[in-house]
């Protein structure tokens, strides 16, 4: 099962996390296939490792809305999104254009003229009037311009921009398994904070016990990631150090595949695209037919749907089903 472990540092100013997306991420792989309509290989690797990510970014933040990570490509990937609510229900797509070769990392795939970026957007739920997502962009290149092939320094990048916060990931994923560990210098807190702004950053890469079990983080090969148990993994790393787990979160409380599409949202995409063109979808194809990029449902509308569709709620025939 799907599965977030918590954990701090007794004594130490650093915290972390480890999850492993199992059945969630293989039911994922299994709704895109049955649709006929399977991402290449290095596609479904990165976006297993932006849903560990996402769901560790998004836990680690406790942001109240959706987490949506997203990765704009100049090459064969246009897009891959990893989308996470605050319950840690998650859903990812990606949108491929062009080839893409076995084998292929960040650069091949999004970043083939260097314009490839990465895009963290906070969506808060209950959004005030005029109130826009906060959003954060690094590009795919470190600090020499040298392009960067795996996500985790991409997001290491971003946290360490955004936050002014050390941060040590370890993504990988497969078929089986989408798995990522978090290690991260915690903020400076209340009086030393106030003290000055600057502090955090003044901190970056100074503290020594973050340097150290970032360090022993590093060690952990992706192998290692994806074919160990949680348990296995922390005492394995962590043996020596003052580590303090908090209870598994699994199940409903804890990372899942959801999709959050439905007939409604379908229905009121169409009638922002304005009854004539729907019109001239039905009479070329006879009815309209929209697929989930998430999670593959077919939603269809017949032209009787349609009729109803752009008819005001009190003018429609008695009995005529409200679209759904
Ligand atoms: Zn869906």
């Amino acid at each position: 099962m799907s599965e977030l472990h918590k954990f701090i540092f007794e004594g130490l100013p650093v915290r972390g996390m480890l999850v492993r997306l199992t059945d969630s991420w293989q039911e994922v792989l299994a709704r895109r296939s049955v649709a006929g309509d399977a991402f290449p290989a290095p596609v479904r690797a990165l976006l297993g490792e932006m849903a560990a990510a996402g769901v560790l970014m998004q836990s680690n933040l406790r942001f109240n809305g959706a987490l949506v990570l997203q990765m704009f490509g100049d090459g064969p990937v246009k897009l891959a999104v990893a989308e996470v609510q605050d319950d840690l229900a998650f859903r990812v797509t990606a949108k491929v254009v062009g080839e893409v070769s076995e084998g292929a990392r960040l650069e091949a795939m999004l970043n083939l003229h260097g314009q490839g970026r990465c895009a963290i957007t906070l969506d808060p739920k209950d959004k005030r009037p005029g109130q826009q997502p906060y959003q954060g962009v690094v590009a795919l290149h470190g600090d020499r311009r040298q392009p960067l092939q795996e996500l985790a320094e991409v997001l290491e990048h971003y946290m360490l921009q955004s936050e002014q916060l050390d941060t040590r990931l370890v993504l990988a994923a497969n078929d089986e398994i989408a798995a990522g560990l978090l290690v991260q210098r915690l903020p400076v807190q209340g009086e030393a904070n106030l003290q000055g702004a600057q502090r955090n950053e003044d901190l970056i890469g100074l503290d020594e016990a973050f340097n150290r079990l970032a360090l022993l983080a590093g060690t952990l090969t992706r192998d290692e990631l994806l074919t160990l148990d949680a348990d296995t993994v922390l005492r394995r790393l962590f043996w020596e150090e003052p580590l303090h787990r908090f209870p598994a979160l699994r199940g409903e409380d804890g990372p899942r595949f959801v999709c959050s599409c439905s007939r409604l949202r379908v229905g009121s995409m169409l009638k922002s695209l304005g009854r004539d063109e729907v019109d001239g979808i039905v009479r070329e194809q006879g009815r309209v037919e929209i697929g989930c990029d998430f999670c593959g449902l077919k939603y269809y509308f017949d032209p009787v749907d349609v009729g109803e569709l752009f008819t005001p709620i009190g003018q429609q025939a008695p009995g005529s089903a409200t679209p759904q």
